[in-house]
């Protein structure tokens, strides 16, 4: 078996959504110093590859370390959006024509912005990333999505009700956010569905949790 790493890297300063705060990495003991080397992190555990529980956005909601890991191994198809336009609405037109035309049932869909590729501290990465739409989200519930994952820090875009909408249509669901994918272009020449698997972290009772996001081929 092959595995293809979707992730994000976590380091000091990596760039995350604006909301959350900066990413510190210190290093507490080094060699040289002491006999063992170890960091202390400190980041929003939305930050990096990560999965929402719906208690991020649903008051008494789920927490990550109550949902069945057997929910984060399932069969994911790419949607190719690249190309899309700052700030572009990813709609149920936009995102059906780059998926099959008869969807399964409990997909994982994987949208491909390209804006994983521009992960930079810039106004566009930032403040500019396309945007999924609450139709769009509406349409994924009466698809019977089990996952969505996007390559960027948010679904939702910097517009926040927009995006609170969103998040409620779809982890009010039962369907699963994975944040902050990096596609490789390999993974675009790749016939779909492909496995997908993303474990989070065991947080007790938190909203969501870093995780390793991958394709197993
Ligand atoms: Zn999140």
């Amino acid at each position: 078996m092959r595995l293809i790493d979707l992730s994000q890297p976590i380091f000091h300063t990596a760039p995350n959504c604006p909301a959350h705060p900066m990413v510190k990495s210190e290093v507490t003991s080094s060699h040289g110093k002491a006999v063992w080397c170890w960091e202390t992190l400190t980041l929003a555990s939305h930050t990096g590859s990560h999965i929402d529980a719906p208690l991020h956005k649903i008051a008494g909601g789920m927490p990550i370390d109550e949902m069945p890991l057997e929910g984060f191994l399932g069969s994911a198809y790419l949607a190719d959006l690249r190309g899309i336009e700052p700030q572009g609405k990813i709609t149920p037109e936009l995102l059906s024509a780059a998926l099959p035309a008869e969807l399964p049932e409990d997909s994982i869909i994987l949208m491909a912005t390209g804006w994983g590729d521009i992960r930079e501290r810039t106004s566009k990465w930032l403040y500019q990333s396309p945007r999924l739409t609450p139709a769009c989200a509406e349409w994924l519930v009466a698809k019977k999505a089990r996952g969505l994952g996007v390559a960027h820090w948010g679904i939702g875009g910097w517009d926040g009700s927009n995006d609170a909408a969103v998040h409620t249509i779809l982890l009010g669901n039962g369907i699963w956010i994975v944040e902050e994918l990096h596609i490789p272009e390999e993974v675009y020449a790749l016939p779909m569905p492909q496995t997908f698997m993303a474990l989070p972290i065991n947080l007790k009772g938190h909203s969501g949790a870093w995780c390793r996001p991958v394709l197993m081929l």
